[in-house]
């Protein structure tokens, strides 16, 4: 299937894309973790990316672009879902573009929806495994215990201030694509409230109703 998961941060995207991967094969496309990869290890990319990164603004729209399809035509066009893509009008209008030029339409966007005030609380309190990129809630799916503790961090761009900013981002510049999908009938809604378990099911149960036949 091809996928976008789509809410503001926090809202439980990543966790979610990944066990679409783990559960069901569909190739987890994050232009976050490709650009927090590229700070890591200092690359051209990384470098003009860092700023906007760690202040929770956005990315010039080009950069990602180019991320985004190269990882989709890595991927062979047919099973992935898109996490953190696309944030901004313009990268929606170029992603309709490179799908409809490879006859791969999108078969839903997943739009999980979670109230402010939970997804400030799940931020504060999200850490994340520095190697891996496992995500973890301290108080609700905290790292195991054969983890070291020394590699499970806190990202940068979750401290308060910056968690603000990147609601109000989302706000201006993201949350507006929902009426962009739902014009053209992608767009799922569901409840991100609940643990992940409860959350996948009901991703689950509404892909069941939007899937390709075979
Ligand atoms: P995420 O892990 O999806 O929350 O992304 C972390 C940060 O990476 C964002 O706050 C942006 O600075 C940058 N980023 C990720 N995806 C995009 C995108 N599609 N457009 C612009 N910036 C992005």
């Amino acid at each position: 299937m091809r996928l976008v998961i789509f809410g503001p941060p926090g809202a439980g995207k990543g966790t979610q894309a990944r066990l679409l991967e783990e559960r069901r094969g569909i190739t987890q496309i994050s232009t976050g973790d490709i650009l927090r990869a590229a700070l890591e290890e200092e690359t051209p990319l990384g470098q003009k990316a860092k700023s906007y990164v760690e202040s929770g603004e956005l990315v010039p729209d080009e950069l990602v672009r180019k991320l985004a399809e190269q990882a989709i035509a890595d991927e062979g066009y047919d099973d992935f879902v898109l996490d953190g893509y696309p944030r901004t009008q313009q990268q929606a209008e170029w992603l309709t573009k490179f799908l409809e030029e490879h006859e791969a339409p999108l078969d839903a966007v997943v739009s999980l929806e979670v109230p402010d005030e939970v997804l400030v609380r799940r931020l504060s309190r999200r850490r994340i495994h520095d190697e891996t990129g496992e995500t973890y809630h301290l108080d609700h799916n905290p790292p195991p215990d054969d983890v070291d503790p020394d590699l499970i961090v806190q990202r940068s761009d979750d401290e308060p201030e910056t968690v603000r900013n990147r609601l109000a981002v989302y706000r201006e510049e993201t949350e507006p694509l929902a009426s962009y999908y739902e014009r053209q009938d992608a767009l799922v809604s569901v409840d991100g409230v609940g643990n992940i378990e409860e959350v996948f099911q009901r991703i689950e149960r509404v892909l069941g109703a939007s899937e390709r036949p075979a």
